[in-house]
């Protein structure tokens, strides 16, 4: 088996102003010092990446935006490049977020796009997918994710193993509800196996996949303990430095 070097990223979606960010990241750095066995992830709304970047310039922390346009440039109003994610600091992006899914009418179609733009831009992409309870209850988990990750990843031929998946249960998402660490380890199993399909069980083995849904303190070492559960995407408790350190140092 592979050795995965966990991983905690922190989704802000829209939240934040300079003042709290630097609030929040200066409580954040004190409390979690430099860790070396994890890597840690935050992502900030586009307004705040400048700052954050300055204030993470030194620190072991990464930085990722919360989308991107596959376009380098152009004429797309309102749309951000992964040459300007690039410039200002950012190593990663989250692609596919089921919020953008759910109210941007983001397809499988135009996340795949996405990741090959991420790819082509020195980005290193963050995949999120994951289904509704209505597909749950349907029986339409497995396959639904599989083809989410088989579609996203239409235009990644090499270098399997720098991807990041990360399952995103929609009705775990902002809920309070989350996948039982059972829930979650029989999904990222079957992500994983499909990524064996792609390339080869090996490089299957090197890919993080991340766990997001009302992730918190209290649930984190649960979830944390499975086999194939390398490490979380957390929106809510990331903008408490607190909850968000805790997350970071789970046992
Ligand atoms: C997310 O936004 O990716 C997320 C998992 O949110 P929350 O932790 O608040 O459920």
């Amino acid at each position: 088996m592979a050795i995965r070097r966990s991983l905690i990223a922190g989704n802000w979606k829209m939240f934040g102003t300079r003042a709290e960010a630097e609030h929040l990241l200066s409580a954040l750095k004190t409390r979690i010092g430099r860790p070396t066995d994890r890597e840690v992830i935050i992502a900030p709304p586009f307004t705040l990446l400048e700052t954050a970047s300055r204030l993470l310039a030194g620190t072991s922390i990464c930085l990722a935006a919360q989308n991107l346009h596959w376009e380098p440039q152009g004429a797309f109003t309102g749309e951000i490049s992964g040459p300007m994610l690039k410039d200002v600091g950012c190593s990663h992006v989250i692609l596919g977020h089921s919020e953008r899914r759910q109210y941007c009418g983001e397809t499988d179609e135009q996340v795949a796009q996405k990741v090959g733009a991420a790819r082509r831009d020195g980005l290193i992409p963050i995949i999120c997918v994951g289904e509704t309870l209505a597909q749950r209850e349907g029986g339409e988990t497995t396959a639904l994710i599989s083809r989410q990750v088989r579609t996203a990843l239409r235009q990644v031929q090499t270098n399997f193993s720098s991807l990041i998946i990360a399952y995103e249960p929609v009705w775990a998402i902002g809920t309070g509800k989350t996948a039982t660490p059972a829930q979650a380890q029989e999904v990222h199993a079957a992500i994983r196996a499909t990524l064996a399909e792609l390339s080869d069980r090996a490089t299957a083995e090197m890919v993080r996949i991340l766990y997001g849904g009302s992730v918190k303190p209290d649930n984190v070492d649960g979830l944390m303990a499975e086999a194939d559960i390398d490490g979380a995407l957390v929106g809510g408790a990331s903008l408490q430095a607190e909850a968000f350190a805790r997350i970071i140092q789970f046992r």
